[in-house]
């Protein structure tokens, strides 16, 4: 049989569980999964690789409506990451009940010609009978391509989801060697995974107000350096990232650097700085330079 690859984006409300499907696809850590929506700022890209396929996975982050520069920012980026995509898929969240945001999102996605998906994920959540009904629903919406109820958790339905989006890929050779699982750079991945960090330990009102930066990243013989300022926009978020006697800032490096150090395979040293920048959120400027994707474009556009 021919080899086939080709792109699929994941689109959804936050919290939909698209961090947590192109994770279980892709079987290593790409994407941040959190309790708390909006985490996935960038898009990071998921490579599945078989022996008769590669699926690029293209998360992105989530479908809202855009009210600051933030957020207007990721819905440029959702449609950037849509383009030159093979199959678009859209994920809900099957235990919760069709509201006005599943509506917006339907809207969103009349936008894209070629053939949409439909997965109601967290299936675990519901009892059986709740689905044909939640399909039902859905069919009305809008012509699906195909719908999928799965679980991203537990990977119920996965592997059918899997051969189906095969069904409908193109034939083509590989488009990123075989033993790559991601197209992001290390330095980003670290700084997602200290933001996870930052935002599991503190469950406060911090996540939305947070952006780390690494801002060094040196490879010695078997150690990385690494130092990470973590941006926030008030002193009241500081403290608690901070915490008392600095045992908060403290417990989300060594959480950090343990995860890094395994994805990495290699020993980590990590510092990590707590900085107030008030309003970064409303602040193009700041936006993007705290986009490492961006930054990592302007420097690669200075250096041609
Ligand atoms: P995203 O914002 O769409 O990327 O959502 P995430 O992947 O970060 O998931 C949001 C939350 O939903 C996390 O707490 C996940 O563990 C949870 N979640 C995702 N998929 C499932 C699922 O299939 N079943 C259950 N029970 N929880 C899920
Ligand atoms: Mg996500």
């Amino acid at each position: 049989m021919a080899f086939k690859c080709g792109f699929v984006a994941i689109v959804g409300r936050p919290n939909a569980g698209k961090s947590t499907l192109v994770n279980k696809l892709v079987g290593q850590k790409v994407s941040i999964v959190s309790p708390k929506p909006q985490t996935t700022r960038n898009r990071i890209q998921g490579i599945l690789n078989r022996d008769d396929a590669q699926i690029v996975l293209v998360d992105t982050p989530g479908i809202h409506k855009a009210e600051n520069v933030l957020n207007r920012q990721m819905m440029d980026e959702l449609q950037h990451a849509c383009e030159g995509i093979d199959i678009l898929s859209l994920i809900v969240d099957a235990s919760v009940h069709f509201g006005a945001g599943d509506r917006f999102s339907i809207e969103w996605i009349k936008r894209f010609e070629g053939p949409v998906f439909l997965l109601l994920n967290k299936i675990d959540r519901i009892p059986k009978h709740h689905l044909l009904p939640l399909i039902d629903r859905y069919r009305q919406e809008f012509e699906f391509a195909e719908i999928f109820p799965i679980s991203a958790l537990t990977g119920e339905g996965c592997s059918d989801l899997v051969d189906n989006w095969l069904t409908r890929l193109p034939e083509a050779p590989p488009y990123f060697p075989p033993d790559q699982f991601t197209d992001q750079p290390e330095r980003f991945l670290a700084a997602e995974i200290i933001r996870e960090k930052a935002i599991l330990t503190t469950r406060e009102e911090v996540p939305h107000a947070l952006a780390v930066l690494v801002d060094s990243f040196e490879e010695g013989k078997d150690l990385i350096r690494m130092r990470a300022t973590l941006y926030v926009e008030r002193e009241g978020q500081k403290g608690i990232l901070i915490g008392k006697a600095g045992a908060t800032a403290k417990k989300i490096g060594t959480e950090a650097r343990k995860e890094l150090e395994e994805i990495l395979g290699t020993r980590v040293f990590l510092e990590i700085f707590v900085k107030v920048q008030p309003n970064w959120r409303q602040n193009a400027v700041l936006v993007r330079q705290l986009d490492w994707r961006r930054q990592l474009e302007q420097i690669s556009e200075a250096q041609e």
